[in-house]
Order: C-alpha cells, then structure tokens, then sequence
C-alpha cells in the first residue's frame, strides 16, 4: 500500500512509517506539512520522495492508496473530511477531532464514500492487551467487578509543546491519553461506559490545558473504572487492573507504545504469568487496517471506535469542568 502522510510529526517519524515500510509492498510515497520546510526537512530525514504543502495537490496525485493523518487534533477534521471526498482510505490520530460533531462527521462521510475510516487506537492492537481481552471474554476473572487504569506518565521533553499550552490545537492529558484509556476499557469490557465523575488539575507542566485527571466511570453492567492519567509522573509506571467475582488482571507497564510489560492472572488456584506475542502494535495495526481495506475483516479500532472514544474523553473533562456527574451520550453510535 502507498501511503500519503499529512502531518511532519513525531509519531509519523517514530513509528508510523517503518510500521508502513514493514509491510509487504509498503510505503511512503509523500508527506504534506504546514511549512515547506518542514515538509522537505521531514521528507529528507524519512526518505520519502515527494513534498508539499498543499493536501489538496497531494489527494490529486496518481497512485496513494491511503493517508494517514497525525496532524495536531484541531487538523485531523478538514484533513479527514479532504481526503475521504478524494476517495481515499483514511488512518486517522486519536482523538478524531474536537467534538462529537465532528468525528460521527467523518465516520459518516466515509461510510457515504465507501472507504475505510479507522482510528489509531494503538493499544488494542498490542499482544499484551489481546491476551487480557481474551482471558476476560473466556470468563477466566468471572463477573467483572471493577476496573484500574493508571495511565500516569512523564511527558518526554521532545513532546512537551502545544499538548501543554494549545487549547486550541487540542492540548490536555484528556484528549490525548484519557481517549486511549477509554478505548482500551471498550476493549476489555465489551460495553460503553454510561456516565463519569472526574476532577483535573495542572501539576507542574500544562499551562491552560489539565496536565492530571482522575475519573471514574460506570458501564451498564455495573462495571466500576477509576483512570488515572497525567502528564508529569516520573515514576508511577502504567498499567491497568481488571477485578472480577474470580479473578484479577494485572497489566503491568503495558500502557506503552511498546511491545512491553507483563500480564499476571490471579485466581483461587494461585497467580500465573500470561505470556502474549511480542510484536511491534503500530505494525500490526497498519497489518490490520490493510486487511480490511482488502475485504478481509476490520480495522483494529474503527471510526464508531473513535467517536466513543472521543465522547468518553470528551465527557471526563465536562464531568471535570462541571464538578457534575455526566451521563455519556454517543449520538448513535
Ligand atoms: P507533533 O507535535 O510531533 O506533530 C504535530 C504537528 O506539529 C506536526 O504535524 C507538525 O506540523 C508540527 N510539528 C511537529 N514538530 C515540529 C517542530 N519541531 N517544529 C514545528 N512544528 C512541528 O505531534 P505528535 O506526533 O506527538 O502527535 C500528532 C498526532 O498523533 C496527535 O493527534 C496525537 O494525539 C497523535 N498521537 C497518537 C499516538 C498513538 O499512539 N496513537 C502517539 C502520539 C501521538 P506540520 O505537519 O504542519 O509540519
């Protein structure tokens, strides 16, 4: 597959391209940046062929199969909406954009067009998180009781920019790691939380956007889960508990980009070490997405994935913002 990519970004530099390159005939053929030098800077670095500015000439070139978007969050929309009209398949960042409105707008618009919309959920595609999913589904914790997610992690420096200080470009903790928990804790659980209490603050590094929230959700099985992200945590490790009637999950260190962390099974017969396959999450997702562009079953996280994970962060920061419980509406989805 030959890819566009609409974003001089660090997660396109760190993982996204040698996750396309990794599979069979992939690659990059073109990035599109706001400056152009940037674009030819980045294009450079990456060694990808073609450059620019404009997305619009890029959609109009011969011979992309699919864009990837990793723009800052108040871009992903326009871009999305852009390239899905061109025709194309479309992998876009997390969150799909600033509202509800905006993302059931895309899903929406792809569908109408008939092309794969997915979202870059990388989590789920990771061994470790596959592994627990499946030992929940075959009932080894029982009923599910409650659920932990610590999500609490340093900002690496290269990273702290408009996260930090840019309202307007998307920047908050919620939006970027609150959204990961929230489909993380779809994919564990099965179902959609319905309603969230939550507080935020700014801990030493968000100025005007929460760097720390804590939230707790509910889900319509009666399902309790506490997350916990942050910005500047040094030391508290990531990880995410699932507690049942008989049974607990503990995920330890597995709220990462890597193939990383170790997964314990507790039960009345004692703790086992569950083993999963190791592999690159940002490949496997890519793998994923292509199938289903290829006929063959879905994208790891899809548009509707996107949207209720959006609607989930979005709801936390309200719950936060308000001090008021908030019921979760998912518009449809
Ligand atoms: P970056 O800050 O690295 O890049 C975002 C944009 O900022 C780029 O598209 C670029 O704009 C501009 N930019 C980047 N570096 C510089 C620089 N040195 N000087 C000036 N401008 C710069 O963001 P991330 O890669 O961290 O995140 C991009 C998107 O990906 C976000 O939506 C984020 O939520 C998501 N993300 C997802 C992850 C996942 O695991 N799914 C992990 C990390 C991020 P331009 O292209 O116009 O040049």
């Amino acid at each position: 597959m030959n890819w566009l990519l609409v974003g001089a970004s660090t997660i396109a530099a760190e993982y996204m391209i040698p996750a396309m390159r990794a599979q069979p005939g992939g690659s990059v053929a073109h990035v599109v940046s706001g400056t152009a030098e940037r674009a030819g800077e980045f294009a450079a670095r990456h060694r990808i062929p073609s450059w620019g500015t404009s997305l619009e000439a890029a959609l109009a070139a011969p011979g992309i199969d699919a864009v990837y978007i990793s723009s800052t969050n108040e871009k992903h929309h326009p871009q999305a909406m852009g390239a899905i009209a061109a025709g194309k398949h479309v992998l876009c960042e997390k969150p799909l954009g600033m509202s509800l409105a905006e993302a059931s707008g895309m899903v929406r618009a792809a569908e109408a067009r008939g092309v794969v919309f997915a979202t870059n959920h990388h989590l789920r595609c990771a061994g470790s998180h596959r592994a627990i999913r499946a030992l929940v589904a075959d009932g080894r914790v029982g009923k599910v009781l409650s659920m932990r997610v610590h999500h609490a992690v340093y900002l690496p420096p290269h990273l702290q920019g408009w996260r930090l200080n840019d309202p307007a470009a998307g920047g908050g903790v919620i939006p970027d790691i609150t959204v990961h928990d929230a489909d993380t804790v779809r994919f564990h659980l099965g179902e959609d939380p319905v309603d969230v209490v939550a507080q935020m603050t700014q801990s030493g590094l968000g100025q005007g956007v929460e760097d720390s929230c804590m939230s707790v959700w509910s889900t319509p099985s009666g399902v309790q889960v506490f997350a916990h992200d942050s910005f500047t945590h040094r030391h508290a490790g990531c990880g995410l508990e699932i507690h049942g009637a008989e049974g607990s999950i503990f995920g330890r260190g597995i709220m990462t980009q890597k193939p990383v962390g170790e997964v314990e099974l507790v039960t009345a017969e004692g703790r086992e070490r569950v083993s999963y396959p190791a592999y690159d999450l940002y490949t496997q997702g890519i793998a994923d997405f292509e199938a289903a562009v290829a006929g063959k079953g879905r994208p790891a996280a899809d548009g509707a994935d996107g949207v209720k994970s959006l609607t989930i962060a979005l709801a936390v920061r309200e719950a936060a913002r308000s001090g008021a419980r908030q019921r979760i509406d998912y518009g449809g989805f």
